[in-house]
This record gives structure tokens, C-alpha cells and sequence, in this order.
């Protein structure tokens, strides 16, 4: 791994498996959210995350502030945003930063290349080009005023409602057992949703 990166980054790069623009704005987001909380030590404190994407840069809202999906202070929106909540319940404070628009742009050349390497369709000369444009456009938003790609606003510290245990019940059709509340019922039986979704499709 490169050593260019400091120890926190190097990490975050350990958990998520690869350095990537996505990456290097959630570490950003981390970084500030931490700044703006006065949280120095986010293992002293525990904070909530909500994050409104699932993209690589929630690696390292989960790696730098421990907010994880199994502690249950990671919560997931699925609004397809690069915005992070970031509440510190002990402090009474939170942080919403949202990335601007326009990080990620890329000249045509630039998509082409693109395109051809999600699509698994890239030449070995494609594939280092597009590595190499990951690699400048990493370096630009690690060094970037946190202004310039952020718009960072202090929130009301609600944090929604805790996680909860809740009994079970056996899926009529499969045995499995599930949490109560994502039961569904299908011919007056309890169903778990892959059960339930494979019911009322027209054929
Ligand atoms: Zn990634
Ligand atoms: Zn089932």
C-alpha cells in the first residue's frame, strides 16, 4: 500500500479494498463531521450516521466514525445522495454534510473510457488510463478546500429511534424465522418478503 496516505486513510483503504474517489469523499465527510462535532476520538463517543447513498464512500463513514449497520447507528437512506448526517448524542449536536455538485465529472474522453471498463470491455491501455484519471481525480478531492466540495451545516441533533428487538415469527412458507414487523401475510399466513414477493406476479 502506498504511504503517501496518512495512517487514518491507509485504514479506511484496508477496509473498503481499493482507493477510490467514492472513498476519498467519504473520508473527507468523516474528517469534517469529526471537525465540526469536536469529536476526536469517535470510540469515546458513539455516534449516529444516517447516509443517503451505498456507495464505497460509506466504507469510511463505518471504518472512521464506527458507525456500522450491526450496532445499529448506521442508518440507510436510499435517496441516491452523497449526504451524511453525522449526530453525536452525548454532545447534543449534529452535522449534515452534502457533497457538491459536479465532483465526479468527467470529459467525454473521460466517459468513453469509463463506460468501457464498467462494461468489462476495456483494452489494458483503457484500464491504466482509467486507473490513472481514479488516481488524479483521488489526489484533487483529498486536497480540496472543504468548501469547495462540501456544503457542511449544523442540524438538529434528532437521532431516530433506537434499534429494537423484536420477537419472531416462522415463515409459513420457507420455515425461516422473521423479525415480526417485515412479516407479510400471503393466503393468511405469515410470509417473510422474499415469500411474500414471489406471490401476485400474473402467472
Ligand atoms: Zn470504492
Ligand atoms: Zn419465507
Amino acid at each position: 500500500m502506498s504511504t503517501e496516505y496518512p495512517q487514518d486513510l491507509q485504514e479506511v483503504i484496508r477496509f473498503h479494498g481499493h482507493m477510490c474517489p467514492g472513498l476519498a469523499i467519504g473520508y473527507r465527510a468523516a474528517k469534517a463531521a469529526q471537525a465540526r462535532l469536536d469529536v476526536a476520538r469517535p470510540e469515546d463517543e458513539e455516534l449516529v450516521a444516517i447516509v443517503e447513498s451505498d456507495g464505497c464512500g460509506i466504507d469510511a463513514i463505518q471504518a472512521m466514525l464506527g458507525c456500522t449497520l450491526g450496532k445499529g447507528n448506521l442508518i440507510y437512506r436510499d435517496h441516491g445522495k452523497q449526504v451524511y448526517t453525522i449526530i453525536c448524542r452525548e454532545r447534543g449536536r449534529a452535522v449534515r454534510v452534502a457533497a457538491k455538485p459536479g465532483l465526479f465529472n468527467r470529459n467525454p474522453d473521460q466517459e468513453a473510457v469509463f463506460q468501457k471498463v464498467l462494461g468489462g470491455r476495456a483494452s489494458e491501455e483503457e484500464r491504466q488510463t482509467f486507473w490513472a484519471f481514479q488516481k488524479e481525480k483521488v489526489a484533487e478531492l483529498l486536497a480540496a478546500d472543504l468548501d469547495a466540495i462540501f456544503t457542511i451545516t449544523d442540524v438538529s441533533p434528532e437521532v431516530p429511534e433506537k434499534a429494537r428487538i423484536f420477537k419472531s415469527v416462522n415463515c409459513a412458507y420457507c420455515g425461516e424465522p422473521v423479525m415480526e414487523p417485515r412479516a407479510r401475510i400471503r393466503d393468511g399466513k405469515h410470509a417473510c418478503i422474499p415469500c411474500s414477493e414471489s406471490y401476485g406476479r400474473g402467472w
